[in-house]
This record gives C-alpha cells, structure tokens and sequence, in this order.
C-alpha cells in the first residue's frame, strides 16, 4: 500500500515537473500596450481582415482526422480586435485561458467571458467572440463533426455592434 502511493507521489511529482518545465520552454509572454497575457501556445498567424477585426493570432492545435473530426485552437485576440459574425454548422466550444472579452449570439446579449469561462455554440447559430477594447483575450476554440464544416465566415461587427459590448 506504502509502496503504491509512493508510486503515484512520484508519478505526480514528476508529471508536475514535466509540465513546468515544457511550459518554461514553450512560455511566451504576449505584450501589447495595454496588457500581457501568458501564452501557453505559439502565438500563430495574424488572421486575415476578411474575417477579423484588430488583431488576431491563430494557431491549430489538434487536425482533425478520420477518427477524431475535430478541430482544436488557439486564438489569441489584441484588445478591441474581434472575429466577424460567423457560424460552425456542427457548432462549437470556446474554453478561456486568460484575459477578457466578449461573446454574442445574434439577438441575444453579449456575454462577458474571462479566464475560466467556457461557451458552447449551438449549430447553424451567428455569433462573434473577441477580447474587451482594454483588456486581451485567449480561447482555445473546439470544433467537433468537421465533417460537416468547420465554419462559415459573414460580415464584420461594427464599432457600434461592439461598443454595446461595453
Ligand atoms: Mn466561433
């Protein structure tokens, strides 16, 4: 028994040791003017104006293949940057890992998401995700059943669509 937990102590002190040490090498720090976040990712490629507003950085972190369909991300958003209205016909999961911003379904108010929050999009829905104009934000994104798409791209949010946020 003794011997068991020593096991599994160990397990875990080496396990947490592992993390740290692949976080220290993989760790960047994400400056701007107004703020800074701790990457856990690469920051990525700026994302094109076509479909986002500011600046925004993504990186895929998980393909999807012929047994797992899903896609998984990480977007990080400047602050005031957002994506356009948008919508992922098998839907879509945002978990928050630092900063603070925004997330809207069309007709529905604006929710305010942070560190820690966690969002699921239904299918077919329009919505929109970004930071706050002060503070940045970091989502990893979850796409499952890419088969069926993974995102359908439609018009910028306006600067007045996005100072209601406020
Ligand atoms: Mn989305």
């Amino acid at each position: 028994m003794i011997a068991k937990v020593k096991i599994v102590m160990s397990v875990l002190v080496a396990s947490v040791f592992g993390l740290s040490s692949c976080n220290n090498k993989n760790e960047e720090k994400i400056n701007n003017d107004k703020n800074e976040l701790t990457g856990i990712f690469p920051k990525g490629k700026k994302g094109p104006s076509e479909t986002f507003t500011g600046n925004a950085y993504n990186i895929g972190l998980v393909d999807a293949d012929s047994i797992l369909t899903t896609v998984v991300g990480n977007v990080y958003f400047e602050p005031g940057a957002r994506s356009n209205w948008h919508s992922h016909p098998a839907g879509q999961i945002l978990i928050i890992t630092d900063g603070v911003g925004y997330h809207q379904i069309e007709g529905q108010p604006v929710e305010i998401i942070k560190k820690g929050s966690i969002v699921k999009c239904p299918p077919n829905v329009r919505h929109w995700h970004g930071a706050s104009a002060d503070v940045g934000l970091q989502q990893l994104y979850i796409v499952p059943n890419t088969e069926k798409g993974i995102v359908n791209w439609n018009e910028a949010v306006t600067d007045e669509v996005y100072k209601r946020a406020k």
